[in-house]
Order: C-alpha cells, then sequence, then structure tokens
C-alpha cells in the first residue's frame, strides 16, 4: 500500500498517509441497527445522558428510490463540559487500520470502538457526517463521503483518508445551520447522520427500505432495549427514538430472569388465593436458569450464566402465552424489565427471528456488544454444534460478561459484528459450566430435567443430553387451557376439569395423570386398569357390555393429550431431521424417531458412504 506509514497515525505528512477505497466500506453483513448502535457508543463514550435517534426520509442514491437515512443526537460533550477542537473531530474522522484486514494484535488501541462510525454508516450510505457545538456559537463539522471508484478515478484524493475526503464542507444534503440551531434549541451538543443510501438497508416482501419504516422504528425500540438494557435501566440514562419528547426506550430482557420458577414460586406467595393457584401452576413452566458463575482468566472476573426460557413466540398456545395472559406487561413487579416476547414481523431486518436471539449474549462491560445468529458465530451458538435442524435449542441463551481488559482473549470485528476470536482458556471456563448439571428443586414441567446439564461440549449431538430432552424426544408438549383458570398444563396432566381416560373418574380425586391412573378398581383392587363398572371379574348384564364400554375416549373423542399435547411440532417447535456425520472413521448419526423420512434418506446416504448396498443388508 503506497500511503502506508501504519506507525503514527498522527503522520500527517501527505505520503504517509493511510488511505481506502471502495473495498474497505463494502462491509454487506453489518445491518443498518449495527451503524446506529456504533454512533450509539460513541455517545455513550463521550457520557452523554441523552441520546436521540431518528430514521428520516431518504432517496436511494443509484435509483431514486424511495429509502431511510438516521441522525444520532447526544449531549455527552456538554455533560463532561469538554468542549472539542478542530483537531479532535478531525482525529474521530480518522480510520486507523482497514477493518477487513485488522492487525493481529488489537490490544489496548483507543480508535479501536471508533472504526465503526465511519466504516459502518459508510458501508451503506455515500456520505456520514458529524457536528458539534463549540462554545457559545461556534460549532465544528467533519463530512466523509464513501470513496467510489468514480470518485476516485476523477481524482485521487477522493480516497478516504487523503486531502478531499473528510473534510469540513458539507454534502449537499447536510444543512448544517439547521442542524445546529436544532442541537441548541434540544439542549444537545453533537450530532451524527449517514445521508444518501447507496445501498439497501432493509430486506423482505417490500417494495423499498421506506414501507419498513413503521415497522423497523418497533423493531430498533426492541433492539435498542436488549443491547442497551444495562444503561436503559439506570433511570438517568435516556435513549429516545422517533419524537423529540417520546418517552425513553425501555429496557428489554432476553433471559426473562424474573420468570424463573423459584421467582413466580416467591411471587405467588404473595397473592390471593385464586392468582395463587394460576401463578403456582405458571412456576412450572418458567424460566430455568443457572447460578451466575464468576471465574478468572488472567486476574480479570469474567460470568457464564444459562437459562432455557419459556416456550413459544407469546402467540400460540405456549408457556410464553400464559406468562402474557397473567403478566400482560411481561414483568412481575412494577420496577422490573419487561422479559423479550418476540421480534417484529415484516420489520425488514431478522436481527430478532426466534432462529437468531438463541445461543450466547456477549457482553463487554454493559454493553451487549453481541448477540444471536449469524453465519460467522454459528448462529450464535460458536463452538456448539449449528442448532438450526433442533429449533427449540435455541431457547437457550447463555449470558457471558467480560471487561476491555481481556480485550486481547475476545477479538471482536472491529465493526462489533462478531467476535474473530475467543480465546481457549475463555472456552474451557464456559464449557465447564454450561456441561454441568443445573441442579435444585425439581419442580418443573417436562421437559426440565435439573439433573442434566444445560449441554454438552461432545458426541454426535451437544444437545442430546440438554435438559430440554426427555429419552429421544424434545418435549415440549405443553398446552394451553380453556376450561379451568390455570391457562396451561403439561401435556401428561390432566386439567382438574377432566375425567381420566382409563377410570372416567375426575381426574384430580385421585391424581391421575395422562401416562398412569391412580384409581383402585372397587371390585378387584387392581391399581389403574379399568374401570370399576367395566371390571373383568364381574358378570355384567349384556345390555350394559355393548357399545359403551368399548370406547372409554369415546364421549367427546379427546384422544390423549390432544389439548396440544401430541404435537411438538405444532407450537414453532421443529421436530429435528436426521444427520450423521463421520469423525475417525466413524459415523455418528443422530436418527429421531419422530423424524422417518429423514432417517430413511439419513440413512440411505450413510450405506453409501459405506459403500454398502442395501441387497447386502437382506
Ligand atoms: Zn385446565
Ligand atoms: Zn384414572
Ligand atoms: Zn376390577
Amino acid at each position: 500500500m503506497l500511503f502506508e506509514c501504519g506507525k503514527d497515525i498522527n503522520c500527517r505528512r501527505l505520503l504517509c498517509r493511510m488511505s481506502y477505497g471502495p473495498a474497505t466500506f463494502d462491509t454487506p453483513e453489518i445491518r443498518l441497527e449495527d451503524i446506529i448502535c456504533e454512533i450509539i457508543d460513541n455517545s455513550i463514550a463521550a457520557k452523554a445522558t441523552h441520546i436521540h435517534v431518528q430514521i428520516g426520509n431518504d432517496t436511494h442514491l443509484e435509483d431514486d428510490e424511495p429509502s431511510l437515512n438516521f441522525d444520532v443526537f447526544d449531549n455527552g460533550t456538554k455533560v463532561i463540559d469538554t468542549a472539542w477542537n478542530q483537531d479532535d473531530i478531525e482525529k474521530a474522522f480518522e480510520i486507523e487500520y482497514d477493518p477487513n484486514n485488522p492487525p493481529i494484535r488489537a490490544e489496548g488501541e483507543t480508535g479501536k470502538f471508533h472504526v465503526g462510525m465511519k466504516i459502518a454508516t459508510l458501508s451503506k450510505f455515500d456520505t456520514v457526517s458529524m457536528i458539534t457545538l463549540q462554545g457559545e456559537d461556534d460549532f465544528l463539522q467533519q463530512h466523509g463521503v464513501y470513496p467510489s471508484i468514480e470518485r476516485i478515478s476523477e481524482d485521487s484524493n477522493n480516497r478516504y483518508g487523503l486531502v478531499n475526503n473528510p473534510s469540513s464542507e458539507p454534502p449537499l444534503t447536510v444543512d448544517s445551520e439547521k442542524i445546529v440551531s436544532l442541537l441548541r434549541e434540544k439542549n444537545m451538543s453533537t450530532w451524527v447522520g449517514g445521508r444518501t443510501p447507496r445501498v439497501s438497508l432493509l430486506f423482505g416482501n417490500k417494495n423499498n427500505d421506506r414501507e419498513y419504516k413503521a415497522n423497523y422504528l418497533k423493531h430498533l425500540r426492541t433492539y435498542f432495549g436488549i443491547i442497551y438494557q444495562l444503561y436503559l435501566e439506570d433511570k438517568d440514562f435516556k435513549l429516545t427514538l422517533g419524537l423529540w419528547d417520546s418517552k425513553s426506550i425501555s429496557p428489554i430482557d432476553p433471559f426473562w430472569e424474573n420468570f424463573t420458577t423459584e421467582n413466580l414460586r416467591e411471587h405467588a406467595l404473595t397473592l390471593g388465593t385464586d392468582d395463587k393457584k394460576i401463578v403456582n401452576n405458571l412456576s412450572r413452566f418458567g424460566t430455568l436458569a443457572q447460578n451466575e458463575e464468576n471465574f478468572l482468566i488472567e486476574g480479570n472476573t469474567m460470568s457464564v450464566q444459562g437459562f432455557i426460557v419459556p416456550q413459544g413466540d407469546g402467540k400460540k398456545n405456549t408457556s410464553k402465552k400464559a406468562m402474557k395472559t397473567q403478566f400482560p406487561r411481561l414483568k412481575i413487579n412494577k420496577s422490573d424489565t419487561p422479559a423479550f416476547l418476540g421480534g417484529e414481523s415484516d420489520a425488514g431486518s431478522s436481527s430478532l427471528k426466534s432462529s437468531n436471539t438463541g445461543g450466547f449474549y456477549i457482553y463487554r462491560g454493559k454493553r451487549c456488544i453481541n448477540f444471536g445468529g449469524k453465519p460467522e458465530n454459528n448462529h450464535g451458538f460458536y463452538t456448539l454444534k449449528n442448532p438450526i435442524t433442533s429449533s427449540w435449542a435455541t431457547r437457550l441463551r447463555v449470558r457471558v460478561k467480560y471487561t476491555e481488559e481481556l480485550d486481547s482473549k475476545m477479538v471482536l470485528h472491529p465493526n462489533k459484528h462478531s467476535f474473530r476470536h475467543i480465546s481457549k482458556d475463555i472456552w474451557d471456563e464456559i464449557k465447564k459450566k454450561m456441561s454441568t448439571a443445573i441442579g435444585g428443586e425439581d419442580f418443573r414441567a417436562r421437559p426440565y430435567n435439573v439433573s442434566r446439564p444445560f449441554c454438552t461440549w461432545s458426541g454426535a449431538s451437544q444437545f442430546s443430553k440438554m435438559l430440554a430432552k426427555e429419552g429421544k424426544k424434545v418435549m415440549w408438549a405443553h398446552g394451553d387451557c380453556v376450561k379451568c383458570t390455570l391457562l396451561i398444563h403439561e401435556a401428561n396432566d390432566y386439567c382438574e376439569l377432566d375425567t381420566c381416560e382409563k377410570c372416567g373418574e375426575l381426574a384430580k380425586i385421585n391424581h391421575c395423570d395422562r401416562s398412569e391412573c391412580r384409581t383402585e378398581c372397587i371390585h378387584c383392587s387392581e391399581i389403574g386398569e379399568h374401570p370399576s363398572n367395566e371390571c373383568p371379574d364381574v358378570e355384567w348384564d349384556d345390555d350394559d357390555g355393548d357399545d359403551d364400554g368399548e370406547e372409554p375416549g369415546g364421549d367427546g373423542g379427546e384422544e390423549p393429550g390432544g389439548d396440544g399435547g401430541e404435537e411438538p411440532g405444532g407450537d414453532g417447535e421443529e421436530i429435528p431431521e436426521a444427520e450423521y456425520f463421520e469423525e475417525d472413521g466413524i459415523i455418528y448419526a443422530t436418527l429421531p424417531v419422530d423424524s422417518k423420512e429423514s432417517c430413511i434418506e439419513k440413512l440411505q446416504d450413510i450405506l453409501k458412504d459405506l459403500e454398502i448396498s442395501s441387497s447386502d443388508l437382506e
């Protein structure tokens, strides 16, 4: 590279400055919400207590299609009260290194977390701008422009980092005076904006970016609520979106931490008889959580804590729906952080889709740096097996916390969209914790099984011994109840208004459940075998035995498990597909009994691999 100096980033000699062409900015995996978060991070670093985000209307550079842009305002420098000078704002627009080709060890580089403002923004927009107030009536501004091939061939000084770019001359799309007066009016100090999108910002079935706007704003509210949860729980920190006088975005808890079995049972103690009964029942379907466990890495504390959140998406007949019915605001006490129910549909972004919200949630200090599914991080599960064929596993969410001292071991891509490397000693500690039996009181509905770990780190399927499985089956077969007030029953349990299919008595009398009738025959004393009025030891009149006796399940056609019981596939749970892989000359196969077709297919593949013809099997 012609201009590389690499030693001194402040070096101003022309031939010594780093400069960048379009390839540096073409980072398609960065999403619009990632860009805005980069800017918010800078505001937080500047000690802002109020950050305001706006999504505005814009048109696409190439084809003039309706699209969007963004503004981020903050009161940062106002709070620390040290106004910037021209040098500072120029420095903020410098790029120290190409994020697509970062130095191996980026330890201790202050610029590391500021790469995002320029590169992330220019990955989607034609310009990135910053205006910051200085003193009573002055301001500073700086603007970067995407160094397209056309611009560079016009003048090579249009490369990013050379004399024309960035500059203090605003693009036509930025009215600096107007922004300055808005900053003063709203008591803010700094503005950063991206203008003129050069690529599509949002994706889905709609015609253009702008058609997503209303849903995207809702999506952002939830997304920011998760990413900045720990900041937003602080009442002195305000993040607003859309209208200037709107309420601060609420923090959102992706782990349903307040909905653990233990918390719900404790809460039940404070309630009157009816609610107590409901909440005690709900507690069996609550979040399963490990204790947060700290460990030391080179003298720095990290922690890991696994959660299995309640089942379902809140709409279908699932645990989440029952929780929401009883706790409509998704919190138990008024001051709680509400739980994350699910993303907005048709929002143009898939970052909150259920398949993208499982796995590891990694916090650097208070900021949730990274969560959920992307191809680079194995759909949020990193070194664990890809759980995509067993979507029930995505209900596992693991919170990992570290601090900046460990940046060299938790190597983040400079644009924060993924971790490039997490060191082995850190994984070893996480594995140890995740592979330990959860322990604690066993009061939960199946398939929660506290004698099992969340997952293991070896074998064909690391989820095969996960506590969400019973035997070979995934057992999330809960069903809502419209007969009684309890909202939900486990598939194996009768409602207290149900009659037992074996004995014909009200199930609650002898505590019968669907797998075991506990009623004793009054004639022969056998337990759970037949209704007393059909006892084979008694000679019954002919009339009686005819049709009635034949069909214990006949009235109402209530097949066993009929209320949501028998279909793990029915509530967003997929039956896992058969899979196999070869390791050290041995083939390991997972053949789910519920998925015959995929088993046959995979067995055929295996035979082919082994060069065995099916006639050899005869
Ligand atoms: Zn019921
Ligand atoms: Zn019974
Ligand atoms: Zn009998």
